[in-house]
């Protein structure tokens, strides 16, 4: 995915007008590609590498570069860790197993996936199915790589709904295990995976006393702490504008993790028509209510999973679900005719400085 180096300049005027340097980082799919020396004693290192099928970068700033290097390689390899589990196609993995499995028997799965089923599973109950990992079932008779790609038909897309419900997937608290109740039922972790494997990164750098950072898996941003003193910024994608054209640029005065859903990232255009990766498992169609759903919330699996979620059921049901269930996340809604919606007290943590 491209990404994108933003450096800009911003003027505050809080009380007279001060200059100050602002570096974009995160979002969707663009990240800053700063490298800058917080301080003689405290260096800022950047690295990044190719997982779970993005590029994750991750900026860290502690006592020395030595130690900083040793915490973010320790870092990846915790994401390729959670990558082994939850890889869709990969031999063993924990995702490939418990397909292979469905209607047949239980699998035991590793903790990390365990723990990722339980908030997958909260979430579907809380957005009425609007979230569903058994999604999977419709989510693999589409090809948004491929632009010719054959259509699904209407009659394949119903028979794959009629393997949709998250209430069928049984999760043995006791045992560890879980078990896809119907043959041909498939579960996929795309829109929650990433987040939690960004929140094991910034775990293990946190354990290694690195306070100041940012990780970065392909638009789920966790930030910790602050840069040089200032806080993190996220810039946001445009929806309808050429990657790299942001729609907005937030300021985030929490430690958070600020994950984006769009329409835009893998689609397809067919006689005028969008065609996306954010499927309502109803119809095993692309969702139609919004075009993209930005979520600041307290871990990137919460964040990864309602921004998917709340795609799915627009900005009413959405902001709905939020307020009820989840009055500490803070959400942006751009929705599917360019308006924009947000939560009641986003500007508590979050100031929105407008790219143009
Ligand atoms: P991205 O992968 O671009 O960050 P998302 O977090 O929104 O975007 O996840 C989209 C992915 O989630 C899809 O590619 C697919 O694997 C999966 N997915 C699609 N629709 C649903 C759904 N209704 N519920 C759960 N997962 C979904
Ligand atoms: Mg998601």
């Amino acid at each position: 995915m491209t990404r994108f180096i933003f450096k800009i300049f911003i003027c505050l005027s809080v009380i007279g007008v001060a200059i100050c340097f602002v570096d974009l980082v995160g979002c969707k799919k663009i990240t800053a590609k700063t490298e800058r020396r917080e301080a003689p004693k405290q260096p800022l290192v950047k690295q990044e590498q190719q997982l779970m099928g993005t590029k994750v970068e991750i900026q860290a700033i502690g006592p020395s570069k030595p130690e900083i290097d040793q915490a973010i390689v320790r870092a990846f390899d915790e994401i390729r860790k959670i990558e082994d589990m939850a890889h869709p196609n990969r031999e063993g993995s924990d995702v490939v197993l418990l397909n292979q499995s469905s209607g047949k028997h239980p699998v035991k799965v590793h903790e990390e996936i365990f723990e990722i089923f339980k908030q997958a599973r909260e979430i579907s109950e809380r957005s009425h199915g609007a979230f569903d990992i058994t999604f999977a079932a419709a989510g693999k008779l589409w090809n948004f790589k491929d632009p010719d790609a054959k259509f699904p038909t209407k009659k394949q897309l119903a028979e794959a709904v009629k393997l949709i419900d998250f209430r069928e997937l049984m999760l043995d608290d006791e045992k560890r295990t879980a078990f896809l109740k119907k043959q041909g039922m498939q579960v996929g972790l795309g829109a929650i995976a990433k987040g939690y494997a960004a929140d094991k990164a910034m775990a293990v750098l946190k354990q290694d006393h690195i306070k100041n950072a940012i990780v970065d898996a392909g638009g789920d941003v966790l930030l910790a702490g602050s840069k040089l003193g200032q806080p993190w910024t996220v810039g946001i994608q445009h929806p309808r504008k050429p990657h790299g054209q942001l729609y907005a640029i937030l300021r985030v005065t929490k430690d958070a993790a600020v994950v984006t859903s769009g329409d835009y990232e893998r689609f397809f255009i067919r006689d005028g028509i969008l065609y996306h990766h954010i499927l309502n498992p109803k119809t095993g169609e692309p969702a139609r209510l919004c075009q993209s759903v930005t979520v600041i919330g307290p871990t990137g699996m919460l964040s990864d999973a309602l921004a998917t979620a709340i795609f799915v059921m627009g900005p009413e049901k959405g902001l709905e679900m939020v307020e009820t269930f989840y009055p500490q996340v803070d959400v942006l809604i751009i929705d599917a005719v360019g308006g924009e919606r947000r939560t009641a007290h986003f500007e508590e943590h979050v100031t929105i400085l407008r790219a143009s």
